[in-house]
């Protein structure tokens, strides 16, 4: 015998908890239930933003995210970083800004927002249900036939938050995309994203591991430039990683997905040319030649830095068309003084400054991404409502949308928006 519920909420994570709230304020006398496949729900917000859940950030706008600009103008017009802070205070968790604009609970603690969530779910009345994974769901007439692994439900309507694949133990597993294809909606293709790429192994990062400093990424698809962002990159073990790094992999990552030829650079030096760069190595030549090359690098870089780029460049660039290795002074370059340098080296050097080329031959995967690039395209769901366009009384919500954020709180504030709106809405539907 199925149970009756007004609205099932199907993954409770931060759409689906969010959504839970908002619904149950509008109408308290709903029947609300969440149904959520794990056995401890809020996993995914425990581990976020390190342990501390980036709740949002001091200001969120469109071009914070890759999805359809208006839709997302539209989703932020209704709950934005404002309406988030208020809401979040009202649940007891009053948000503290961080210098990056990032927005964390002053308690340092994402188990203080998960808490404040479920809780708020619990007094309002709606019915948690972990251990609750659904197998199938199908509309009959006016309802929704929900089967589970323990249980079946009949529903009037549903809101499905089931999240995209980013750390699938948590339970994202991307089971809600094929929910929602026998629905007859489209899934564009999906790919892990704000994840670490990893570098060939026969590349230097190894020696770098655990520096970080300031660079520009430049990612090119078929040559053409589609990317280019500023940040902290963190060399590691394995490749780079570090926000700038984890903002541009899913550039490298969707071309390469779809068989487009996409490379990476590196510009040490932040809105700096090869000109300029150029420029300052031959000053500093005039101005000071008995200083060494590694010397003056290490005045803007790292030294451990500064050091494996002069032996890079020693090692594996190519001497300019014509000309031997050992015509030109390629060896011994971080101890070679500025004023010896020759032209030839002082631009390779400066190539492999402004523009190194970047090995990668992978991501981390979808156990390290912390977000999914693709899902449900957001022409499929009406944005004031977030209610899909193919199927009455279905609605669909957060990362399973075919839009995703940077770093910085975005994608939270994707999953509370989109939530408050689903949940308002399809309790103001009866
Ligand atoms: C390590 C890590 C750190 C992060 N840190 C931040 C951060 O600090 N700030 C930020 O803005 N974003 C962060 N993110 C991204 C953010 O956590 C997600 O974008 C957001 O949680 C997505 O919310 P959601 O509710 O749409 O999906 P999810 O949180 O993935 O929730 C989906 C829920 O649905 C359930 N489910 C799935 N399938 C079924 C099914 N068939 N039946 C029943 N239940 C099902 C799952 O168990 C899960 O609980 C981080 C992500 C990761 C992985």
């Amino acid at each position: 015998m199925s149970q009756p519920i007004d609205i099932a909420i199907i993954g409770a994570g931060g759409a689906g908890l969010a959504a839970g709230i908002f619904a149950a304020q509008t109408r308290p006398d709903l029947s609300i239930a969440l149904l959520d496949g794990a056995r401890a729900i809020g996993a995914k917000i425990l581990v976020s933003g390190g342990g501390r859940c980036n709740v949002t950030n001091v200001r969120v706008s469109p071009s914070d995210f890759n999805g359809t600009h208006r839709f997302v103008e539209r989703v932020l017009q209704r709950f934005d970083e404002r309406a988030t802070t208020r809401w979040f205070d009202s649940l007891g968790v009053p948000l503290k800004e961080e210098p990056t604009g990032k927005l964390f609970p002053v308690t340092n603690s994402a188990r203080t927002v998960l808490q404040a969530l479920l809780d708020r779910n619990t007094t309002l009345g709606v019915r948690l249900l972990p251990q609750h994974r659904v197998k199938d769901l199908r509309p009959d007439e006016q309802n929704f036939d929900i089967t589970t692994e323990r249980e079946t439900f009949t529903a009037r309507r549903v809101i499905l938050a089931t999240g995209g694949q980013s750390l699938p133990k948590t339970g994202s597993d991307g089971h809600g995309w094929t929910i929602a294809r026998q629905l007859g909606h489209t899934v564009t293709p999906t790919f892990p994203a704000l994840v670490p790429l990893v570098l060939n192994d026969q590349f230097f990062h190894h020696t770098l591991s655990g520096i970080s400093h300031e660079g520009t990424i430049m990612t090119r698809v078929d040559g053409k430039l589609v990317d280019r962002r500023t940040g902290s990159l963190l060399w590691t073990h394995f490749g780079i990683s570090g926000p700038v790094t984890l903002d541009a992999s899913r550039f490298w990552i969707i071309a390469h997905g779809q068989g487009q030829e996409a490379a990476l650079f590196l510009n040490f030096f932040p809105g700096q040319s090869f000109e300029d760069v150029d420029r300052w190595l031959s000053k500093a030549g005039t101005a000071s030649g008995r200083q060494t090359l590694a010397g003056l690098l290490s005045e803007r870089l790292p030294v451990r830095v500064a050091k494996i780029l002069c032996s890079y460049v020693e090692n594996t660039w190519p001497p300019p068309p014509g000309k031997d290795r050992h015509d030109e002074n390629f060896t011994d370059l971080g101890t070679t003084p500025l004023g010896e340098l020759r032209r030839a080296t002082r631009r390779a050097l400066t190539q492999a400054l402004t523009n190194l080329p970047l090995p990668v031959i992978g991501s981390r995967g979808w156990n390290f991404a912390e977000v999914t690039t693709g899902g449900i395209p957001l022409k499929e769901v009406n944005p004031y409502s977030m209610a899909s366009r193919q199927i009455p009384g279905l609605y669909l919500i957060g990362e399973m949308l075919d839009c995703d954020g940077r770093i910085g709180g975005f994608n939270f504030q994707w999953a509370w928006s989109t939530g408050c709106i689903a949940g308002t809405h399809a309790a103001e539907s009866f």
